[in-house]
């Protein structure tokens, strides 16, 4: 096949992300990625300010993680686990336990960030029906706008009404309580009425609410918005108060994107159950998990199944357990905490100049995460191509301009990145 043959049938038959089969956005063809760089078929090497969508933590093609993957490809890539163990997934679960809040005693490993909020969604439900000595009433969730929890049926359903995909799928899915989305940005000033609509939606609906999920600190996909701890603190008090449990969605924030390890130790507080994905293996390959406390565990093996009713077929995968662990091995032994402040210091000084821009109507930078928030949407495609054109890859949605680079970026790199994306917003 020549170049254009295969950007042709690409175009003809494979579909991409929330793309049209009549008008597609344009692909750009991958032929390899090193480190920071995603190098195309014609040699044009991009800057990548994605991570590959918050995954690519260490960068492309990473000695260590190829060297952990081959070392398991040898003995073996997949195992059933019905029954079952390995040591990858022993210890990746080690690890992950010592890396998480401590209240959390229990790992489902599940094959992706969507798939993972099911999962905690079906355990909540289970553990409540069970607490609450089979009141069958007790299986519904509340959560805030401008949420982004996943593209399967229920992780849908708790995604933002308008920007989310409720409109595409309309009765067909579950209706959710939605409290307005935090208004009091990070590091902004405390103000209690910022919480009273969710506490009120809960008191209200206590009696049909399994649990509260929302993503800690930083509202991604949804909108790229930071919100302010406290809302984390009062909605843990309100939710042990009324008997309703507390899921965190730490797919986008985990693994130090915020600056912390998790995004739950900004507030303190710590969630009844908690999802991970993305970063996890690295950027790797697709793997997920939810951790729970010992009492959710136990409460969901007390109810009327008796068992935690999901047990997908590549469960806890061991290749990608391999790649995670040393990917998290790699986390562990580098000191994240500076190299991340390091890196949102350079994305303040380098942002900056952006909120004079009069198309910008907000720049904010938290951890490794950058994000020019525009006055109008962004033409996507346009915007890509002006990015190739400069050697760097950004994928904007709706307002929102954003860079998440690899931590293993360099000043250089940075600096060039950043520059480019201004020069294409100016
Ligand atoms: C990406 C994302 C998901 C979904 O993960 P997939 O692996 O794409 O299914 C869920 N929650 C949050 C917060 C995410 O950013």
């Amino acid at each position: 096949m020549t170049s254009t043959e295969a950007t042709t049938f690409d175009r003809d038959h494979l579909w991409h992300p929330y793309t049209s089969t009549i008008d597609p956005l344009p692909t750009y063809m991958v032929d390899h990625c090193e480190g920071c760089e995603i190098v195309l078929e014609d040699g044009t090497r991009l800057i990548d300010g994605m991570a590959s969508w918050w995954c690519e933590i260490h960068g492309y093609n990473n000695p260590r993680l190829n060297a952990a993957a081959e070392r398991q490809l040898r003995k073996m890539s997949h195992v059933m686990f019905g029954g079952l163990t390995h040591r990858p997934a022993v210890e990746l679960g080690r690890m992950l336990l010592e890396m998480a809040p401590p209240s959390m005693n229990n790992v489902f490993f599940a094959d992706s960030g969507s798939v993972a909020t099911e999962v905690a969604m079906k355990m909540a439900v289970q553990a409540a029906i069970s607490r609450h000595g089979g009141d069958h009433r007790r299986t519904n969730f509340a959560t805030i706008r401008s949420g982004y929890h996943g593209d399967t049926w229920n992780a849908m359903s708790v995604c933002d009404p308008v920007t989310g995909m409720h409109g595409a799928f309309g009765s067909a899915l579950p209706v959710r309580y939605f409290a307005p989305a935090p208004q009091i940005a990070f590091g902004a000033e405390w103000d209690p009425a910022d919480f009273e609509p969710m506490e009120k939606l809960l008191r209200d609906h206590c009696g049909e609410l399994a649990g509260v999920i929302l993503e800690p600190i930083v509202q991604g996909a949804g909108g790229m918005r930071f919100y302010h701890p406290q809302y984390l603190r009062e909605l843990r008090r309100v939710c042990n108060e009324l008997g309703i449990y507390l899921i965190f969605d730490e797919i986008a924030t985990g693994f130090w994107r915020t600056g912390r390890c998790f995004a739950w130790e900004h507030a303190g507080v710590e969630p009844d159950i908690m999802m991970v994905g993305k970063g996890l293996t690295g950027g790797y390959m697709t793997l997920s998990a939810v951790l729970t406390t010992r009492d959710v565990a136990d409460t969901i093996s007390r109810g009327e199944a008796g068992v935690i009713m999901h047990g997908p077929t590549f469960m806890a995968n061991p290749l990608a357990c391999a790649v995670a662990l040393e990917s998290l091995t790699m986390l562990r032994e580098q000191n994240m905490a500076p190299r991340i402040a390091h890196i949102e210091a350079e994305l303040r000084r380098l942002l900056a100049p952006a909120a004079d821009f009069p198309s910008v109507a907000d720049v904010r930078v938290l951890g490794a995460i950058g994000v020019v928030e525009m006055k109008e949407p962004v033409n996507v495609g346009e915007f890509q191509k002006e990015c190739v054109s400069r050697g760097i890859w950004v994928r904007p949605f709706g307002k929102n301009v954003y860079v998440m680079p690899p931590y293993i970026i360099t000043d250089e790199q940075l600096k060039t990145l950043v520059e480019a994306t201004l020069d294409i917003i100016r």
